[in-house]
């Protein structure tokens, strides 16, 4: 097996304004499956292609935002390697415990330098993707909405984005992929980091408000489907960031929208695939709108400016 240690972004747990009205809205339109609810009043989802409990839980707030992200690592093993890694590297974890979540072992949690709570486990029930794993089918009728095939990365905001780059790269094994510079190259303003093959799985950018959300992306099969996702946007009045459009960075295409909470989401679709063996591209500061917006080639303020 090559793909071993930290695997994928697994879970995160999102902070709604509204429970009710979330639930309907990552049912209805989004088109996620309600997969739990726990005693606390916490709602489980995941994407219809997922195949473990969930990946996205929806917590009743005072403010929108994260609560916390959650990796999924290969076994045991590489969790009891992990956590003491980090704690070699300074880093302090605590234990939750199994169930604490839904379906879901052991968590080993710890705060990056950027602020964010991030934790890695290795258990979560398989709950299968509807298709069975015994001469599958492909497709399951009657997916809602957007019905995006799984979760696929964050984009989150603070101020040592260098702390939590390093962490990320020297103790849990992720790569750089892409990063944007200052003009005199000395300083990153943005990187994306993969743990796969991915062209990425979190980015992080600087920004002084530290433990903020800038996205939550979700994949989707096609281009067609990212325009399917922006036709039903404005069909249900879902307020639009920007979008369709493709980036420079990951050449991924997208919409950007947001949730009734004013969280920022992201559709996305594409992207190409990483080895591990693979120089970064580096974009400096002065082509930042191509990078990430590639065909306007700049970039909105809203999008520079709003987090959660
Ligand atoms: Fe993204």
């Amino acid at each position: 097996m090559a793909m071993t240690g930290v695997l994928r972004p697994g879970h995160a747990q999102l902070r709604v304004l509204d429970l009710e009205e979330s639930v309907r809205f990552y049912t209805d339109i989004f088109g996620l499956v309600e997969t739990g609810r726990d005693d606390s009043g916490r709602v489980y989802f995941k994407c219809h292609n997922e195949r473990d409990h969930h990946s996205i839980i929806l917590r009743q707030a005072e403010r929108a935002g994260m609560d916390f992200y959650g990796f999924k690592v290969l076994d045991d093993a590489t969790l009891a390697k992990l956590e003491r890694d980090l704690n070699d590297y300074g880093v302090p974890t605590e234990r939750i415990p199994a169930g604490d979540l839904l379906e879901t072992g052991e968590r080993v949690r710890f705060v990056a330098p950027t602020g964010h709570t991030f934790e890695l486990y290795a258990h979560k029930s398989d709950v299968g993707d509807g298709l069975g794993y015994e001469n599958p089918h492909v497709i399951i009728d009657g997916r809602k909405g957007i019905s995006p095939l799984r979760m696929d990365h964050w984009q989150i905001h603070g101020s040592d984005l260098d702390g939590s780059r390093d962490l990320f790269i020297n103790v849990l094994g992720f790569s750089l992929v892409e990063k944007i510079v200052t003009e005199d190259g000395k300083t990153d303003i943005a990187c994306w980091l993969s743990c796969s093959n991915k062209a990425h799985d979190i980015a992080f950018v600087r920004d002084e408000r530290d433990d903020t959300l800038h996205h939550a992306a979700y994949l989707l099969e096609s281009w067609e489907h990212v325009l399917k996702a922006a036709d039903l946007m404005t069909l249900y009045d879902v307020s639009v960031d920007i979008g369709p459009l493709r980036h420079g960075i990951t050449r991924g295409t997208t919409v950007y929208a947001f949730d009734p909470s004013g969280n920022r989401f992201e559709t996305f679709c594409g992207g190409y695939n990483f080895y591990p063996d693979m120089k970064p591209y580096i974009w400096t500061e002065d082509q930042m709108g191509t990078a990430v917006f590639y065909h306007t080639r700049e970039l909105n303020e809203r999008f520079l400016t709003v987090v959660t």
